[in-house]
C-alpha cells in the first residue's frame, strides 16, 4: 500500500475529492493531512473522514521536523491540494521528484508568488484569454516551476466571469488530480528524475455501432480506425451481449476490424481479463445491455483497469453501451436493469454523462416519457452533471486533452439550471472534459 500525504491550507475540496477518491481503494492510502492553518476547513473534512492531521508551524517546516515526520511514516508521495506556502529545501531534499502541486492555470502562465486561486481566474478573465487550464507538476524550491507533468484545457466563453472559470477549473481538477496522484503513488515513471509527461487519453465514444440498413459497424469504422492508428491488436469487452453469445460477440467484431487490419481478443478467453486489460494496446467496448456489461465489468475489476490503463494513454473506444460506461455513472442508459451491478458507477474517463442512441422522435400515441424528460428527471436528482444526448451516427472524440464531436447532427447538452444547447461538430466542448 503506497502512502500519500496531503498539505492544504484552505476549505480542502480537492483534498475532500482525493480522500474520498481512494477511500476504498487497496493500493494508495491517504495517511496524513497538514496544515499550516489551524482553521483550515480542510482539517474538519480529513477528520470527519477519519484521515489524522497535524498543523505545523513555518518553522517547522523548514527546520525538516515535518520532513523528518513523513519520513518515518514512509510517506512515498506528497500531494500539495490549496497549500499556500513555499515549500523549502528541507522537504524538497527529502522527497526529490515526489511532491506534486495543481495549479489553476496553463503554467508557466498565470503562475508565480500571489499566483493563486480566484486572483488567477481574475487575470486569466481580465486578460481576455479564450483558454485556462490545469497543470500539474512536480514542486521544486521556486513556485510553480517544477518540471510538467500534465495540463488540461477549457475554453473561455465570450461571458466567462472568474466565477464562472472558477467552477470549471474545479471540475477538471476533481476530474484529473486524483487518477494522475494514483499513477505517481504506484511509482509511473515521471516521479523519476526525468519526469515526462503524461499521456492524454485517446477515447471514442461512439453513440451506436450501426445506423439503420448499413452493415455493422459500417459509418464509425474511419474514425475507428484513426484511434487505432498503430495498434495490432484490442482487447475487448463483450460482456453487454446477452442474446448472442460472447463466442459470436467476439467473431462478430474480429471479421470487421480485420478490414483495418487490427486483431480482436476478447476478455472473455482470458484467465484474467484485468490482466489482459492491463497488457492491451488498445480498449474496445461494445454495446448491448449495459447492466449485464456494468455487471460483468465490475465483477472482473475492469472498471479500476481500464481508468488506469486509459489514463495513462492506451487508446479506448466504446460503442453504445460501452460509450455509457466511459461515464461516471452508468444512470443515462436507455437499458433495462435485467441483472443488478453492485454499484451503478462506472469508469468515468469523462465527467459528464452520455445518454446514447438520443432519440428526438415521440411516436404518435404514446404517453410514455420522451428521452428529454427522462434526461431532464437525471440532471434534476443530479444537478452537477452535464448529460450529452448523443443522437445516432454521432461519435465524441477525446485527444490530446480536447474533445470534439463528429457526425452530422448536433448534439443534446443538458444541465439543471441551464437551457438545452445543441451543439454541432467543430464546437469546443473542452469545457466539459
Ligand atoms: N442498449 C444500448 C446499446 O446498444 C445502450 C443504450 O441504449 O443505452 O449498447
Amino acid at each position: 500500500m503506497k502512502k500519500i500525504a496531503i498539505f492544504a491550507s484552505g476549505t480542502g475540496t480537492n483534498a475532500e475529492r482525493i480522500i474520498d477518491y481512494f477511500a476504498s481503494s487497496d493500493r494508495v492510502k491517504v495517511a496524513l493531512l497538514l496544515s499550516n492553518n489551524p482553521t483550515a476547513g480542510a482539517l474538519d473534512r480529513a477528520r470527519s473522514r477519519g484521515v489524522p492531521c497535524r498543523v505545523f508551524t513555518r518553522e517547522e517546516l523548514h527546520d525538516g521536523r515535518i520532513a523528518g515526520l513523513l519520513l518515518r511514516e514512509r510517506i512515498d508521495l506528497v500531494v500539495l491540494a490549496g497549500f499556500l506556502w513555499l515549500i523549502p529545501p528541507s522537504m524538497t531534499e527529502a522527497f526529490d521528484g515526489r511532491i506534486v502541486n495543481i495549479h489553476p492555470s496553463l503554467l508557466p502562465a498565470y503562475g508565480g508568488k500571489g499566483m493563486y486561486g480566484a486572483r488567477v481566474h481574475r487575470a486569466v478573465v481580465e486578460a481576455g484569454e479564450r483558454e485556462s487550464g490545469i497543470t500539474v507538476h512536480l514542486v521544486n524550491d521556486r513556485y510553480d516551476s517544477g518540471a510538467v507533468i500534465a495540463r488540461y484545457r477549457v475554453a473561455l466563453s465570450p461571458d466567462e466571469t472568474p466565477e464562472s472559470l472558477e467552477r470549471k477549473i474545479h471540475r477538471l481538477e476533481y476530474l484529473h488530480y486524483p487518477p494522475i496522484i494514483e499513477r505517481l503513488a504506484m511509482g509511473a515513471p515521471s516521479v523519476s528524475d526525468n519526469p515526462t509527461l503524461l499521456p492524454d487519453m485517446k477515447l471514442l465514444l461512439i453513440s451506436n455501432s450501426t445506423n439503420a440498413g448499413e452493415p455493422y459497424l459500417q459509418y464509425p469504422m474511419p474514425e475507428i480506425a484513426r484511434t487505432l492508428e498503430g495498434v495490432g491488436e484490442v482487447v475487448f469487452v463483450p460482456y453487454a451481449a446477452v442474446t448472442f453469445s460472447y463466442d459470436e460477440y467476439e467473431a462478430k467484431v474480429r471479421a470487421r476490424f480485420e478490414q483495418i487490419g487490427v486483431r480482436v481478443r476478447s476478455v472473455h478467453r482470458c484467465p484474467n481479463p484485468a490482466q489482459a486489460v492491463c497488457e492491451a494496446e488498445a480498449i474496445c467496448v461494445g454495446g448491448g445491455n449495459t447492466f449485464a456489461l456494468v455487471k460483468h465489468m465490475q465483477e472482473q475489476g475492469l472498471m479500476e483497469a481500464i481508468r488506469e490503463k486509459v489514463l495513462s494513454g492506451t487508446p479506448y473506444v466504446g460503442w453504445s453501451a460501452g460509450s455509457n460506461v466511459a461515464c461516471p455513472t452508468l444512470c443515462t442508459t436507455n437499458d433495462m436493469p435485467i441483472v443488478e451491478p453492485e454499484s451503478f458507477r462506472t469508469i468515468g474517463l469523462v465527467g459528464f454523462q452520455i445518454n446514447p442512441h438520443y432519440l428526438d422522435a415521440n411516436p404518435e400515441g404514446h404517453a410514455g416519457e420522451t428521452r428529454e424528460q427522462r434526461i431532464l428527471e437525471f440532471i434534476e436528482a443530479n444537478p452537477d452533471r452535464y448529460v450529452v444526448g448523443l443522437r445516432e451516427g454521432c461519435m465524441l472524440r477525446v485527444e490530446e486533452g480536447r474533445m470534439e464531436l463528429i457526425g452530422k447532427r448536433p448534439m443534446r447538452l443538458f444541465r439543471k439550471g441551464e437551457p438545452i444547447r445543441e451543439l454541432s461538430a467543430g464546437d469546443d466542448l473542452s469545457f466539459l472534459m
